[in-house]
């Protein structure tokens, strides 16, 4: 394919969702633009992705990119930079290889590149070098900092945890964490009454009572609101802060949105790095406020006449055992249940849904949903109760009810239970 015969071409340009450069869709797109009249080209297509990052797909997993190839009747491809395309040399000649057989060449702006001779395909090539080389240098900058940053016990920037504000070094550079005054009391009565056994939502509600100030951003975010919620306290109690502890997950999504209380900055020995001068709890402390937190989170410490009846835990998953048909959810004298739609039995919640939530967690604990334990995979729905019945349906072959005495108590009899066969 010879650059002299092009008469239509197609512009492709991609910004990445990391900010290591400053070169906007349009203003690439323009000069693409600009590079094609002077040629005299016909331009037939233009083609965007934003917001891609080329280190994380590779160009023929890109909406744009894929779009252009099923484009059709253009001779060349015109870029900004090589680095547009690909930021691996092997992606690079890939994506170049696809358009040769199309018979279309590739040309960028800033580059100098030209694909219809070995030595330009070798110059090509060696800017896709530096490509790559430049994104792992960026990549590598950017953990070093990060990672020198938590060494000098800076403030890496992102939430500041609730009691605590972000000031100046007085050390050097950067800033740190240190406590607040206004807030740190709170904090620390907060955590106190949760070591003592109360409930979350009773903490919520006592700091709502006693006009605790609420996290600045929240406050923000929701003038005029005064009130905690369940969710706000239960994120602080879990804050590895309160043990003056760094949370610190490398590599780990940032979507994942349960936070993992013990994955902090850790030292040489892999022993938690621990600032005093933050802490208001000990270690030992911490950790059993994270039991106590963690075992609270069974139905029975919220809220439960009306969250149960509504909760889907137990949604089409227990049948009665008399008519096959599922069990229902509902409320008997205000307290939560399932009930045969047909024969109208009917059986506690608060009590049928901690017995299974134990069993589940005693007996199928260490087997694995997907490629996770079902501890851990319980862990992570939290207070979703959507997730946890994917979790207990993961592991359930036959929950059937049978007939009972009508009582206040809990008859584990009646619970027919049996889990799927280990594969
Ligand atoms: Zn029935």
């Amino acid at each position: 394919m010879n650059l002299k015969q092009v008469r239509r071409c197609v512009l492709y340009a991609r910004l990445s969702v990391t900010k290591e450069e400053s070169v906007s869709i349009a203003r690439q797109l323009q000069s693409c633009r600009r590079y094609a009249e002077a040629r005299g080209w016909e331009i037939v297509g233009e083609f965007v992705d934003d917001g891609v990052s080329a280190t994380a797909n590779r160009p023929e997993e890109r909406l744009g990119w894929k779009s252009l190839l099923a484009a059709r009747d253009f001779d060349a491809v015109i870029i900004w930079k090589v680095d547009r395309l690909a930021r691996r040399v092997l992606d690079f000649l890939h994506a170049d290889e696809t358009l040769q057989k199309r018979g279309a060449g590739l040309v960028a702006v800033e580059d100098p590149i030209d694909m219809t001779s070995p030595q330009g395909r070798a110059f090509a090539v060696m800017l896709a070098v530096f490509g790559e080389m430049e994104a792992e240098a960026i990549r590598a900058r950017v953990r070093a900092a990060r990672a020198q940053i938590l060494k000098d016990g800076r403030w890496p920037g992102g939430g500041i945890p609730y009691g605590y504000q972000s000031v100046p070094n007085p050390d050097g550079p950067g800033r740190v964490l240190m406590k607040d005054v206004e807030r740190i009391g709170w904090l620390s009565d907060a955590v106190a009454k949760a070591l003592r056994g109360e409930t979350v939502n009773a903490i919520a509600t006592w700091l709502t009572k006693s006009g605790a100030p609420l996290p600045v951003r929240r406050a923000e975010r929701t003038s005029g609101s005064t009130s905690w919620n369940r969710q706000t306290v239960d994120g602080l109690l879990r804050n590895p802060v309160l043990a003056g502890m760094t949370p610190h997950n490398p590599g780990r999504a940032k979507s994942t949105k349960r936070v993992d209380p013990f994955a902090v900055l850790r030292d040489d020995r892999d022993r938690p790095v621990v600032n005093e001068a933050l802490a208001i709890v000990s270690f030992d402390e911490f950790e059993s406020l994270q039991r106590l937190l963690d075992a609270r989170t069974v139905p029975q410490a919220r809220k439960q006449s009306e969250r149960q009846a509504t909760s889907p835990f137990l949604s089409r998953v227990a049948r009665c055992d008399e008519c096959a048909v599922f069990l229902c959810r509902g409320t008997n004298q205000k307290r939560p249940v399932l009930y045969c739609p047909s024969c109208r039995q009917t059986i506690g919640r608060t009590a049928l849904d901690a017995y299974l939530i134990d069993r589940l967690l005693l007996e199928r604990g260490n087997a694995m949903v997907g490629d996770l334990a079902v501890e851990e995979a319980w862990a992570r729905a939290g207070h979703d109760d959507k997730a946890r019945r994917t979790v207990l349906v993961s592991q359930l072959d036959a929950l059937v009810v049978r007939r009972g005495v009508v009582g206040r108590y809990f008859d584990e009899d009646r619970v027919l239970l049996t889990w799927r066969c280990e594969l």
